[in-house]
């Protein structure tokens, strides 16, 4: 296991956005090649660069192997289809081998690390809204990081802020459009939170990089899996332990107006693992304290990440 010593950096230092290696070191991958970070060079007419036209995966390895790999390569290949990114079946079946050469090639074999992939609709001039001429190469790029959970936020439990959610209507594709989000969660730093809040017409989605739950009326509520939120691999595992564990379940809408009756709320993703939220815009969730639900289902998630 990873200790902070030995940390390039945590990628989530609380919730935080995915840090990378210091600049210039480590060997990334793009476009078929391994080649040191310093020397990755991505056109000017990539379509990610101009239009955020991709799609990305954030996901978790454990002493060299993926956790929920599939799940993750099932959602990015979702994300493509949604896109009408083509990406070629050998290609997109060899990523899971991309992945754990890259944690070989950066000595990250052992411990905790993270993998960070974003496909384009690559370069193509000139720059036309419509999609280039079929055959134009998406672009490939992933890269690894060492990954330090974020143990002593979940000890002391986040705090949130809530904000309108201004996102499209399809945030259950994993595009790099993140702006929504980057400025939700800057305005969560600005605030000094941990994370933001999306709220469409007084509904709670989800976070800007989490999903949310709650636990209300003696159950464990989350928003349904729709097109107006991610469906956050952490979110699904989460549910499928919760249920196996005998915790009633429901994924229905909640109310902010709702916020005050519950007793635990939390947040889930790859990066933050269940992470206790004890304050919503500077209120008090329940007692104030980190909750039994919470700290059950982390111990749960955390069994079958580490094995034990
Ligand atoms: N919602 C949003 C908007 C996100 O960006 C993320 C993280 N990618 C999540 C939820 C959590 O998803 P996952 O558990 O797959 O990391």
């Amino acid at each position: 296991m990873a200790n902070g010593a030995d940390a390039i950096a945590s990628l989530d230092p609380g919730v935080a956005p995915v840090a990378s290696a210091p600049a210039g070191s480590g060997i990334v991958y793009l476009d078929g090649r391994y080649v040191p970070r310093a020397e990755a060079r991505v056109s000017v007419d990539d379509r990610g660069f101009l239009f955020g036209d991709g799609a990305y995966e954030v996901t978790r390895t454990v002493d060299g192997r993926l956790f929920e790999g599939e799940r993750h390569a099932r959602r990015l290949a979702r994300t493509l289809g949604g896109l009408d990114i083509a990406v070629p079946g050998a290609e997109l079946a060899a990523l899971d081998a991309v992945a754990l050469r890259l944690l070989r090639e950066n000595a990250l074999e052992e411990g905790e690390a993270a993998v960070y992939l974003q496909v384009t609709r690559g370069a193509a001039v000139p720059r036309t809204h419509h999609f280039p001429p079929a055959g134009t190469r998406p672009t490939i790029y992933a890269a690894v990081t060492r990954f330090v959970p974020p143990a002593a936020l979940r000890a002391r439990g986040a705090s949130v802020i809530t904000v309108p959610d201004i996102r499209w209507s399809r945030c259950d594709l994993k595009t790099v459009n993140l702006l929504p989000n980057a400025l939700a969660k800057q305005q969560a730093v600005v605030a000094g939170a941990d994370e933001a809040i999306f709220v469409r017409d007084g509904v709670l989605m989800e976070g800007a990089h989490t999903n949310l739950f709650a636990v209300l009326g003696g159950e464990l509520r989350t928003a349904p899996a729709t097109n107006y939120i991610l469906p956050g691999i952490t979110r699904d595992v989460v549910l499928e332990l919760a249920r196996g564990d005998g915790i009633a379940v429901r994924e229905y809408p909640l109310l902010a107006s709702e916020l005050p009756g519950a007793t635990e709320l939390f947040v889930t993703s790859t990066t933050s693992d269940v992470l206790p939220v004890v304050r919503v815009d500077g209120r008090a969730v329940g007692d104030g304290a980190p909750g039994p639900v919470a700290r059950r289902l982390y111990e749960l998630l955390a069994a079958r990440m580490y094995g034990s």
